[in-house]
């Protein structure tokens, strides 16, 4: 089957396999990942590991702490203006698509939200330009969603905050191509869609900014006590730090890094934005152009039972989990960096031959 799930999503093969070798005892230590203590060596080794492959790929500085936390995205969306909100200082927030509307929806019951930037009269099919952005210079930070997996629209550029610390949700896009991380004061994860299972969310923070949080916060809220006890205040999501890893591994041995992924990423998502190009009387895409996603591709049929139709006759060739989201419909396919090019092309091939039947 070729799932194309927006989350939980496929893992890469490797990383199955080497699940299932490892689940009834890992090697050496005649227990399984899932029955160890996070305190033991064995783990604080998997957890050291997966942090250093994990550096390694994306470059992080050392000006950056990486956390291991629970709770997904969602918890972020709270956490973020609970530790990072200054007195007199509001938090601007770019809205391009739902998820980065669910982020604004917390944020506020925390503190001093301003709007920066909303597509909601465009539908939210494309990003905004830079000018087009009305930053504070005085706000505590801006808020941007990186990948909006629903709507499919994708930051593949960085923007420019000045000396405002940026905190993006990488959660549908992290490990996707490079990125510049010592041009954000926080990133942050949650790994069911490109990164590994769920249960683990990862924070990206930039170490001066940790002192922000109020100290009367609930422990578990404050990155603080995440950092001083290095991902270990309370247990952590053991299995998924350890999957998280493998999913590193494999970037770094069997892909080649993150720039070789980016390039891959293009040509898998090239190949289904080529057939809704090429048969524009037929698809019609979400997204504008130049704001597409290389994750999440979006686009309609001409009418909710020729979609019904394109479904059922996708699951026939095992490819699977092509509904939009339920808040918007239409058809999405997730082409996350585990979807295997194969995958790609069968669906690519069965799309321009629906529409070549059903024009
Ligand atoms: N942000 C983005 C961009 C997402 O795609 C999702 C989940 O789909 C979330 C946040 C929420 O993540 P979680 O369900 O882990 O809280």
């Amino acid at each position: 089957v070729f799932n194309f799930s927006a989350g939980p999503a496929v893992l890469p093969l490797p990383v199955l396999e080497q699940i299932q070798r490892d689940m009834l005892a890992l090697p050496g230590v005649g227990s399984s990942i899932l029955e160890i203590s996070h305190r033991s060596p064995t783990f604080i080794d998997i957890a050291n590991d997966a942090k250093a492959r994990i550096t390694s790929l994306l470059n992080v500085p050392e000006t950056h702490e990486i956390l291991f936390l629970q709770g997904g995205s969602r918890l972020q969306f709270s956490m973020i203006p609970m530790n990072l909100l200054l007195e007199g200082k509001p938090a601007d927030y770019v809205l391009t698509g739902s998820w980065g509307k669910n982020a604004k929806k917390e944020a506020v019951k925390e503190g001093k939200v301003q709007v920066a930037w909303d597509g909601a009269d465009c539908s939210y099919n494309r990003l905004p330009k830079q000018s087009e952005l009305k930053l504070d210079p005085n706000a505590s930070f801006v808020h941007l969603t990186s990948n909006e997996t629903i709507e499919g629209v994708q930051f593949l550029h960085e923007i420019e905050a000045g000396d405002v610390p940026v905190v993006v949700d990488c959660s549908s896009d992290i490990f996707c191509r490079p990125l510049p991380v010592e041009r954000y004061g926080l990133i942050y994860a949650c790994a069911q869609k490109n990164a590994g299972p769920a249960g683990v969310t990862m924070v990206i923070i930039r170490k001066d900014l940790l002192q922000r949080g109020d100290a009367e916060l609930p422990g578990y809220l404050l990155y603080r006590n995440h950092a001083e006890a290095d991902s270990m205040w309370n247990t952590p999501p053991t299995f998924a730090i350890y999957v998280m890893g493998l999913v590193a591994k494999w970037l770094q041995e069997e892909i080649g890094g993150l720039a070789k992924m980016e390039s891959l990423n293009r040509e898998k998502s090239s190949l289904l934005y080529d057939v809704i190009d090429n048969n524009s009387d037929f698809y019609v895409g979400h997204a504008d152009a130049d704001s597409r996603s290389l994750m999440n591709v979006t686009f309609r049929l001409p009418s909710a039972d020729i979609e019904k139709k394109f479904f059922a006759a996708a699951e026939e060739l095992n490819l699977t989990n092509l509904k939009g989201h339920r808040s918007v419909g239409g058809v999405r396919a997730s082409v996350y960096n585990a979807m295997p090019l194969a995958g790609v092309r069968a669906l690519a091939d069965f799309m321009q031959q629906f529409a070549d039947d059903n024009k």
